[in-house]
């Protein structure tokens, strides 16, 4: 493929570059791999990702009839790099853009779409996905939320866990067993919730960056409206797939960096490298050789895959195999960083208050469980791409009900 802008490419580029200008003074910026508490900045990033959406900067390529722009994912790309360059941080609405916006669109009825998803871009609504339980993770059908249909209602009780934003969130989409005595996979249903909805409970959780940008979400007897199902009763897995392919291309699969990017290992190693002893020169020298491998070999396999998306083809398990990458990638660049800080890398910060390193090498561990493990994506590879066999299931046909036993 070619890596240049077309005259196309590099005007909307201009054009992007001249609207971050003009609206600079109303968007928050950050320093580069600086967190952003989504609770304590939440007006803020809310506000940015408004003036985003009213310059048209926000679902570049959604339709138009719910607030999109009715642009190519080229365009989307080139919004995501030149913010990175202008230092806006990740939109707070990144997982309704990225995952549940997808899938009400796929999937949600006209009155569903019209009511979310404009208010959706624009960040009056914040969402988050509500899938993993404490007992179902990588084997997200085991799950136990139960739906119980009530007049035109439906009533739901149990627990969820990992939901990043929760704490934040206006809606949520939700899958929930309603069906029991079908097949594990066969008796889901996803919902929208609404989390300010009484008996929804949200409680923070803290992570080993010092983060707490995920919760736990309980729910006691909550009253869903039946116009509020996303997709048929029954029908939650297909539904959750939507969600999970988008999720997969969203962090692995559209051609952007998961974790520091090459440049900044780049930069970093020539900043720090003069100043380490040479036995530990030698050591940093050979990481960051690995690290800047891998991750331009990741990021051009990602242009691969866009190119494909671009000229509008579906994502496939490749999306998989871009995450699986992405990730090891980001595992080698965030470990090179910290090995160039020589005896400061045992430290929560350098000498200079630079804790960015050592804040990507506790992220980016998480990145490799969310949205299917490394294993569980390894798994998906072997069986649709390899075409091996696959893993002995005795769950796949017996009732829920019934332990996965006939
Ligand atoms: C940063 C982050 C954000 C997240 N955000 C959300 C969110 O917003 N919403 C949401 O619903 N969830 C979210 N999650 C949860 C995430 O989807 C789960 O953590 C993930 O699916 C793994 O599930 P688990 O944690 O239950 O681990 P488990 O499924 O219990 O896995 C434990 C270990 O067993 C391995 N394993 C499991 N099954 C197999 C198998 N068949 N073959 C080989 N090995 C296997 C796994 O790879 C892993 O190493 C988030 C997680 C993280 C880390």
């Amino acid at each position: 493929m070619d890596f240049d802008d077309t005259p196309e490419e590099a005007s909307f580029r201009a054009h992007v570059r001249s609207v971050l200008q003009e609206h600079a003074s109303e968007l928050l910026h950050v320093a580069p791999g600086e967190p952003v508490d989504a609770r304590s900045r939440e007006a803020e990033l809310r506000d940015t990702q408004r003036v985003l959406a009213e310059a048209g900067l926000v679902g570049v390529p959604w339709p138009r009839e719910y607030g999109g722009q009715g642009g190519t994912l080229v365009q989307q790309a080139i919004v995501g790099q030149e913010l990175g360059r202008a230092r806006v941080p990740t939109l707070i609405n990144h997982i309704g853009i990225g995952m549940c916006g997808p899938t009400v669109i796929a999937h949600g009825s006209d009155d569903q779409r019209s009511r979310y998803l404009a208010r959706l871009l624009r960040a009056d609504d914040v969402w988050c996905q509500l899938f993993s339980e404490p007992g179902s993770g990588s084997d997200l059908a085991a799950l136990r939320t139960s739906a119980v249909r009530d007049g035109e209602d439906w009533v739901v009780n149990g627990q969820k866990v990992w939901t990043t934003l929760a704490h934040v969130a206006d809606y949520g989409i939700l899958l929930t067993r309603t069906d029991p005595e079908r097949p594990k996979h066969a008796g889901l249903t996803m919902f929208v919730v609404d989390m300010h909805a009484p008996g929804v409970t949200v409680r923070p959780l803290r992570q080993m960056s010092g983060g707490a940008d995920f919760n736990e979400v309980f729910f006691d007897d909550v009253r869903i409206p039946d116009s509020e199902r996303l997709g048929e009763p029954g029908e939650g897995w297909r539904v959750a797939l939507t969600t999970l392919m988008n999720e997969r291309v969203a962090i692995g699969g559209a051609g952007s960096d998961i974790g520091p990017s090459p440049e900044s290992l780049t930069a970093h190693a020539r900043d720090r490298l003069p100043a380490l002893a040479p036995e530990q020169q030698v050591l940093a020298r050979q990481a960051v050789g690995r690290a800047l491998v891998a991750s331009l070999a990741a990021r051009y396999t990602g242009y691969r895959r866009f190119t494909t998306l671009s000229q509008g083809g579906l994502p496939g398990p490749e999306a998989s195999a871009g995450k699986l990458g992405g990730t090891a990638a980001a595992r080698l660049v965030a470990d090179a960083g910290v090995r160039l800080l020589g005896d400061e890398a045992v430290l929560g910060a350098t000498a200079d208050g630079d804790d960015s390193w050592q804040r990507a090498q506790a992220y980016v561990p998480g990145i490799a469980i969310a949205g299917g493990t490394d294993q569980v994506l390894r798994n998906i590879l072997g069986e649709r791409v390899l075409g091996l066999p696959p893993e002995p299931r005795t769950d796949k046909s017996a009732p829920f009900s019934s332990g996965g036993r006939r």
